[in-house]
């Protein structure tokens, strides 16, 4: 990593506190590879992956399915087991409209504190209820938080679910949002990564791990809004195990 010899016996220190600090980064930031491959965005700057975490959600999933209806949207959807649960209909509403599933455990806990038995059975526990509901396996699985540690992608890898994150994350859960400021900041961070010459994948929430029933119309408005509004040449695609498509 060094790229000149001059200052080796400084850097060292620097190095190790910098090591310390990567970790501490790896473990809650969505960007790093630290711990190994995850998937973070489509590689072309006209490609765009709409994800949404912690539904289904009676409350806003139906409406949402209705807005990338219309636009023949394709979108991705990482499911908490214990929604999908109460909410089986939903689930394959969500399947029979042609999005992507995904994996966000059964219950939604911080991964990187839980023991490697109980990320096991969290990671389990969500591919089979989705088995049995949609009747077939996912292979795709997003972290709750996008806090991982190495057991956690090892784990996935062994239960053959590929780890997806994301490159712009905009807290549309928090109760302060409003929906132009969403707007506001989707835009924004789309335009970013379209200037940097990549995609967006970006997180978004359509339920909220507290219960069934969050309030999410402003995220739902929000999409609502941007998909009239993105360029023309936009390309929407889902993760898969191969990359983006
Ligand atoms: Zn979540």
């Amino acid at each position: 990593m060094l790229s000149s010899g001059s200052s080796i016996s400084v850097a060292f220190g620097v190095a190790s506190l910098a090591a310390a600090g990567t970790l501490a980064y790896a473990t809650l930031s969505a960007q790093s590879q630290v711990f190994g491959r995850t998937l973070q965005a489509p590689p072309l700057p006209n490609q765009l992956a709409l994800t949404f975490d912690d539904g289904p959600n009676p409350a806003a999933t139906p409406r949402l399915l209705n807005i990338l209806a219309r636009r023949n949207v394709r979108a991705t959807f990482f499911l908490i087991g214990d929604f999908v649960r109460l909410e089986p209909a939903l689930t394959r509403q969500i399947a029979a409209a042609g999005h992507a599933i995904g994996n966000h455990t059964m219950t939604h806990p911080f991964l990187p504190r839980c023991s490697a038995a109980r990320i096991r059975a969290e990671l389990t526990g969500c591919s089979d209820i989705l088995e049995a509901t949609l009747g077939r396996r996912v292979t795709l699985f997003r972290p709750p938080h996008g806090a991982l540690r190495p057991v956690v992608l090892r784990t996935a890898r062994e239960l053959g679910l590929e780890t997806v994150q994301w490159n712009l994350i905009v807290g549309d859960w928090k109760p302060s949002v409003t929906t132009d400021g969403l707007l506001h900041t989707l835009e924004k961070g789309i335009a970013a990564n379209r200037a940097a010459k990549r995609g967006t994948n970006v997180v978004l929430h359509d339920g909220g791990q507290a219960s069934l029933g969050q309030p999410r119309l402003k995220t739902v408005e929000a999409v609502e809004m941007l998909l009239d509004r993105l360029a023309p040449d936009t390309v929407f695609v889902t993760p898969s195990a191969g990359g983006w498509g």
